[in-house]
This record gives structure tokens, C-alpha cells and sequence, in this order.
């Protein structure tokens, strides 16, 4: 099976701590090819978008977070199940 690497994950150009706004961010662990979750597919020539997600902890409070998200068109479009 042939994995497509979506482009549709945003860069947030303020990059700042989505509770405090502070904007010192660190890395902590970073998922590569990581489906949409409950996505299901109608057939397997269906794209099969994958991203690569990154957690990043704020040095100011501590929040884990994903920062570049990806676009919610994909998140909760037509095969959202949920
Ligand atoms: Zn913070």
C-alpha cells in the first residue's frame, strides 16, 4: 500500500503557547506518518493522508501541545465518523 504525506498541516506563523501565549516552545516528541483517527475510508484507492505530528511543551506553564495543526478539512470532513 502506497502512503501519500499530506501538505494540508498549518505552520502557525505566531507560534506561541496556546494557554499563556508565551513563546518559548520546546520539542518533545514528534509522531511521523500519523493517520487522521477515525477517518475511515471507503475504499483502499481513498487517500490516505499522513502527518507528522509534534508535541512541544511551554518553558513558561508547562502545557503540552501540537502547535502546527492540520487543517480541519481533513480532520472533520466527509469520512469523519465521529
Ligand atoms: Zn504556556
Amino acid at each position: 500500500m502506497q502512503q501519500r504525506r499530506a501538505t494540508s498541516q498549518r505552520k502557525d506563523p505566531r507560534r506561541c503557547c496556546r494557554l499563556c501565549g508565551g513563546s518559548r516552545l520546546s520539542s518533545v516528541v514528534t509522531l511521523h506518518d500519523m493517520p487522521v483517527s477515525h477517518a475511515l475510508r471507503r475504499s483502499a484507492a481513498d487517500p490516505d493522508p499522513r502527518f507528522e505530528i509534534t508535541f512541544e511543551s511551554c518553558e513558561r506553564c508547562g502545557l503540552l501541545q501540537i502547535v502546527d495543526t492540520v487543517d480541519p478539512a481533513i480532520l472533520y470532513g466527509d469520512t469523519d465518523t465521529y
